[in-house]
């Protein structure tokens, strides 16, 4: 087995890809936490990609692949290992099929597909982040997820890249095949959508934006919601009877609403703070830690499983 050394040699030999050693995950990072990856590399090749991960596989080393870290929470201790990013971005359209790349950035899909006129995208206006992750996590908005509208999507599975249909892709509400497969890397994804006015597609996302934006400022160090909602079916006895018929939409129970209950608005770790107006979103004042944000997720989790029996999960991910 070759070294870390030899590895991160052969890596450099990789044409078309970026290395760097000891980098900084909070520079990748929305919470603008965690501290370094002994390697990371990128490139918006795809063969470059898979030499990477081969090279990688073949040392031993652990790996992580990231997209625009919106969604991530690494450990101040950074990751012993190579973090990878593929930032092939292209986006084409074809009728009213559009290829996106994973490594596009989902609001310039948004935006590309509204001065297409088409429609299907324009609820995500405002999600951060790339293509790749939001089909990893099936990201959504206002009733619409973009499961709805993926065809297929096309990955490498540590052998050879396949495409899966959408209904392989086994998408629910912020889960898909992706998340459980982790060797599995997403490329790109095809997207059936519909003609549509782009004018009146501009303004639904303008309006969503301005609602957003007042809610996550864009300086704002956070991850959007911390816990995934609750399917109101799947909920233990004790915390559906608590839930009062006006908490739940669409058949889910926000995450909020337990926070809510067990005091989370407004509370404090370090300079970790749960937000005053939104009890499932947290934010790095400046200073905080992932030790901190660690902390309080374990002890709002504690609070809501002492209170109704529910324990709830974490819609972001961690590295290291
Ligand atoms: C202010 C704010 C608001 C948000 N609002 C929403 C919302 O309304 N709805 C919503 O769904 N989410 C929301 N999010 C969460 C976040 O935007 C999504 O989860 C987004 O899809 C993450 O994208 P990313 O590129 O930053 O992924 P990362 O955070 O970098 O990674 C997330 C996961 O995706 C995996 N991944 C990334 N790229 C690939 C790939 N090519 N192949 C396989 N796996 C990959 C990573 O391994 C990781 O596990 C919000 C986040 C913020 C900061």
């Amino acid at each position: 087995m070759p070294t870390a050394e030899q590895t991160r040699a052969r890596l450099a030999e990789i044409p078309n890809l970026t290395l760097s050693v000891d980098t900084p995950l909070s520079a990748y990072t929305r919470f603008g936490i965690g501290g370094p990856a002994d390697l990371y590399v990128e490139t918006a090749s795809v063969p470059a990609f898979i030499a990477a991960l081969e090279e990688t596989r073949a040392s031993g080393l652990p790996t992580v692949v990231i997209g625009g870290g919106t969604n991530l929470i690494v450990s101040d201790a950074g990751f012993r290992g190579i973090v990878l990013r593929y930032r092939g971005e292209s986006l084409k359209a074809a009728g009213e099929c559009v290829t996106a790349e994973a490594g596009a950035v989902l609001q310039d899909l948004v935006d590309f597909a509204i001065e297409n006129g088409l429609k299907g995208l324009e609820t995500l206006a405002g999600i951060p982040g790339s293509v790749g992750a939001a089909v990893y996590g099936n990201a959504g908005a206002y009733g619409h997820s973009i499961s709805e509208r993926v065809v297929e999507v096309r990955f490498f599975d540590g052998s050879e890249v396949r495409t899966l249909d959408n209904a392989a892709c086994r998408f629910e509400y912020r889960e898909s095949i992706f998340k459980k497969q982790k060797d599995w890397i997403i490329f790109s994804a095809d997207l059936r959508l519909e003609k549509s006015d782009a004018a009146v597609l501009h303004r639904t996302a303008a309006d969503i934006l301005k609602v957003r934006n007042e809610k996550f400022p864009v300086t704002m160090k956070c991850a959007g919601s911390i816990f995934k909602n609750l399917l109101m079916n799947d909920l233990p006895g004790t915390a559906a009877a608590a839930v009062p018929a006006s908490a739940v939409r669409e058949g889910k129970v926000p995450a909020a609403w337990f926070l809510e209950q067990v005091g989370a608005k407004g509370m404090q770790h370090g300079d970790i703070h749960v937000a005053t107006y939104h009890a499932n979103l947290i934010y790095n004042a400046g200073t905080g830690t992932a030790a901190d944000l660690c902390a309080l997720i374990a002890e709002l989790k504690t609070r809501v499983r002492d209170r109704f029996g529910l324990d709830l999960q974490e819609e972001v991910q961690y590295v290291g």
